[in-house]
């Protein structure tokens, strides 16, 4: 379509889009929402709407609907200007599939802000995932937290209310420190360390893996299908079949593992297998996850991350604080550029937060009929 405006139904039997709308010159506030999410309701993941419209404030609050209900904006032609913002239409073409979790992705409560904290040990990773928020991969400069600055930032966490650290990067695995930091943390706090499984299968990695506490450390691994068709798609040849692995690897030396998909829209029909192999594998129903993909880093297209679209949690780099962990690379989603100390960062983080609930609540009111 590039550029040009074409009759929508049109579109359809010519199989560019599954079905469409014309919104008229109806704005989001006065009934296209509703005809919107009507119209995406009757589709299934990955199926496209065309719309089309004659009101140019939609051309910005329309992608804006687009990312908060978790559908993609694959392409716009802006006509308004042609015919002097008469009969001009422009076309949105919208895939379901994101933030809105279908039955495929798993939900869960937001966590009180100040009771999880995530640090980033390490930005380097023997992987370069297509869809990495972290831009990662064997090249990335390793930014390598120091266990100092990990202790510090822990006890002050944990001081404060802390229940739950996260350690992801990267491969946390790559940080010859990472024993350290466990170690330490695990003393305080339980621990989940995010990996891809597939660096600590001999050596001193594997010393260091086996001297963590089983009790307090949790490894969450990263899995995206059944088969390596899909995953070694993203993350590269024969990584499947290591994951696979150090998955077992991991549950023979006594630790709790969970495991982690990562899905576009069009890959949600390989959940059922991939559950298959889980139950196989002897991975519990709690400690399976299946979210979307964000587009962030290094994923072209995805979930869109913003702060009034993602719950935060507090994210610790060598070199900042970061609103969310997979918002690692989006400069507007960083908060400092000093890790430590937590309280203030933490305190921009609820004035945030106080001044979205204010707006909020400021911005619908209660119209009484009875
Ligand atoms: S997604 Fe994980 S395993 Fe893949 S490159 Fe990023 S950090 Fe490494």
């Amino acid at each position: 379509m590039a550029g040009e405006l074409i009759d929508l139904d049109a579109l359809v039997q010519a199989g560019g889009a599954d079905a469409s709308l014309d919104g008229g010159d109806q704005d989001c506030g006065s009934g296209l929402l509703l005809s919107l999410t009507s119209a995406m309701r009757r589709l299934e993941p990955g199926q496209v709407l065309a719309v089309g419209t004659r009101e140019r404030s939609v051309l910005v609050d329309l992608p804006a609907w687009a990312g908060l209900a978790g559908h993609d904006v694959l392409e716009v032609v802006d006509g308004m200007a042609r015919s002097g913002g008469g009969r001009s239409e422009w076309l949105l073409r919208i895939r379901r599939g994101g933030l809105t979790p279908g039955p495929q992705f798993t939900t869960g409560d937001s966590v009180p802000l100040g009771e999880r904290l995530w640090l980033q040990t390490n930005f380097h990773c023997n992987l370069a995932c297509t869809y990495c928020c972290a831009e990662s991969s064997p090249k990335a400069a390793a930014r390598m937290m120091p266990p100092e600055l990990a202790r510090v930032a822990v006890e002050e966490f944990v001081a404060g209310g802390g229940r739950e650290l996260l350690l992801t990067g990267g491969e946390p695995f790559l940080h010859p420190g990472l024993g350290q930091i466990v170690a330490h943390a695990a003393t305080l706090v339980p621990v989940t360390i995010l990996t891809n499984a597939m660096v600590f299968g001999r050596g001193a990695r594997r010393a260091m893996l086996e001297e963590m506490d089983r009790d307090r450390v949790t490894l969450q691994v990263s899995l995206d299908s059944a088969t390596p068709d899909l995953h070694d798609r993203i993350r590269g040849v024969g990584s499947h079949a290591r994951a696979i692995e150090g998955i077992r690897q991991a549950s023979l030396l006594g630790f709790r593992v969970r495991v982690a998909a990562t899905l576009g829209p069009e890959d949600v029909t390989q959940v059922s297998a991939l559950h298959a192999l889980l139950d196989h594998l002897g991975i519990a129903a709690d400690d399976r996850l299946v979210r979307p993909v964000a587009q962030e880093g290094a994923a072209e297209i995805g979930v869109h991350i913003s702060l009034e679209t993602i719950e935060p949690e507090l994210t610790l780099t060598v070199d900042g604080a970061w609103w969310h962990p997979v918002g690692i690379t989006n400069p507007h989603l960083k908060i400092s550029d000093e890790p430590v100390p937590i309280a203030p960062i933490l305190a921009v983080m609820k004035d945030v937060l106080a001044v979205q609930a204010a707006g909020t609540a400021q911005g619908r009111s209660v119209f009484r009929c009875t």
